[in-house]
């Protein structure tokens, strides 16, 4: 029988992918931290109704695509499809604005949603999420903005554009959303049937169909922008003039809707060439009325969700150079230099190099040869007549020179050496 294999839309993230996913997480982590955002970390399993009451009955998430079950009391639970809707839980739950309304967080971690798989699009997937309470200026939609880019150009991925686009508030968007049904009336015929769904539930989804037939019977849809209310327009506005400021290339999208209900005003989209259908590497937003809908203080919020997953993709052919390979290799013949390598690695390993010794009995030969399969700099060689001697041969594995250290004080000797090396 087949060994068992992971569960579809599911996948491992080896080691050699690890590196850049740690490597981007960093990256995130310290602009985050720079930027005055703290870390939340919250549960994965959460009351169903959570979500059913946030991201919005209607939606794709919540109709189909969360897994939800009965827990062993009958409680309905999920297992979250996105991290706002946990945070603003949290934010109400502990009174996080009690001492200031202006709370700042990021958090990382897995998603799920049981989506048809495909590249970019798993079952479980990681998102790197920031969150802003407390804050209406759309000042700060600019700034998670330039965050955002920040964290693409440092980890230079060039290939993307930033998407923006307002949804308005419950003020102008209900004028739009009249338009924009009797415009769908008149084509419904033309529709695939999610958007002959979507149009009597949550018309604003059609408008971002990838069904070639519905975008043309959207072609001469109405756009959000021209039924802006004043402050919406002001708001959007400002955002552009700031962006524009922070020299911040964007391009407005009328047909930017996204998939959760809880969006008002600005929202964005980063989106890139190298992904083929599944173009969204981050996305996010404002959500103004979320916190009081669920049962918090009236208090504005917006922020945004990177794909770890599709960034990871889009730079996966740069992560050779993170894969860290051991600084020394311990080759060492027969058992009483395995029993001082070990040590030696040991002590090396708590100075922060990173050892790999060999610890079986094989030839100076192929220990050499798994010195160069894990990419070692360089390998320190010691038999039984070495540690008679005194002293072991390090050789750099680049330049091939062999230089002679003293066995006494083996790894402060290493360590000189090495910042010699470096410096
Ligand atoms: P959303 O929460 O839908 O706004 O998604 C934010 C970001 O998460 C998207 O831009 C994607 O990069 C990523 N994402 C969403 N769904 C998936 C999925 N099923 N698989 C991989 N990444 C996803």
């Amino acid at each position: 029988m087949a060994g068992i294999q992971l569960i579809r839309g599911f996948k491992d993230i080896l080691p050699g992918e690890t590196e850049l996913w740690k490597y981007i997480e960093k990256i995130a982590v310290d602009v985050f931290e720079s930027f005055g955002f703290k870390e939340i970390r919250l549960p994965v399993l959460e009351h169903s109704e959570l979500f059913a009451r946030s991201i919005g009955a209607d939606t794709d998430i919540v109709e189909k695509e969360m897994y939800t079950f009965p827990d062993r009391k009958g409680d309905l639970i999920t297992m979250r499809p996105e991290a706002t809707a946990s945070v603003v839980r949290a934010y109400i739950q502990h009174k996080l604005y009690a001492k200031d309304p202006v709370q700042k967080f990021y958090t990382i971690g897995p998603m799920f949603r049981r989506e048809r798989p495909q590249k970019g699009r798993y079952r479980q997937f990681y998102q790197i999420n920031a969150e802003v309470f407390g804050i209406a200026s759309p000042l700060i939609d600019a700034q998670l903005i330039f965050m955002l880019t920040t964290i693409f150009s440092r980890l230079k991925v060039a290939d993307i554009a930033t998407h923006i686009n307002s949804l308005g508030c419950p003020v102008c968007r209900p004028e739009f959303k009249k338009a924009l049904s009797t415009l769908l009336s008149s084509v419904s015929g033309k529709l695939c049937s999610d958007c002959i769904r979507r149009h009597k539930k949550n018309p604003l989804r059609v408008l971002d169909c990838k069904v070639p037939a519905c975008r043309d019977a959207m072609s001469d849809a109405p756009a959000i922008l021209d039924f802006l209310c004043p402050e919406c327009k002001e708001h959007f506005n400002t955002v552009k003039a700031t962006l524009e400021n922070l020299e911040i290339p964007y391009h407005v999208d009328k047909n930017l809707v996204r998939g959760l209900d809880y969006y008002t005003r600005t929202t964005f989209e980063i989106q890139t060439g190298s992904l083929g259908a599944q173009s969204a590497v981050a996305g996010g937003g404002r959500y103004d009325g979320l916190v009081k809908s669920l049962g918090g203080p009236d208090h504005p919020a917006t922020g945004f969700a990177i794909g770890l997953d599709r960034l990871a993709e889009i730079i996966s052919a740069k992560s050779d150079d993170l894969l860290q390979n051991p600084e020394i290799f311990i080759a060492a013949i027969g058992s009483q230099s395995r029993t001082a390598a070990l040590e030696w690695a040991c002590r090396l390993g708590i100075e922060g190099i990173k050892t790999e010794i060999n610890l079986t009995d094989r030839s100076l030969k192929s220990q050499m040869k798994r010195a160069d399969r894990l990419g070692a700099a360089h390998v320190i060689i010691v038999g039984e007549n070495e540690l008679k001697q005194g002293s072991v041969v390090m050789r750099n594995m680049l330049t091939k020179d062999q230089i002679s250290i003293p066995v006494q004080g083996l790894v402060a000797n290493i360590k000189q050496t090495l910042k010699g090396i470096i410096h």
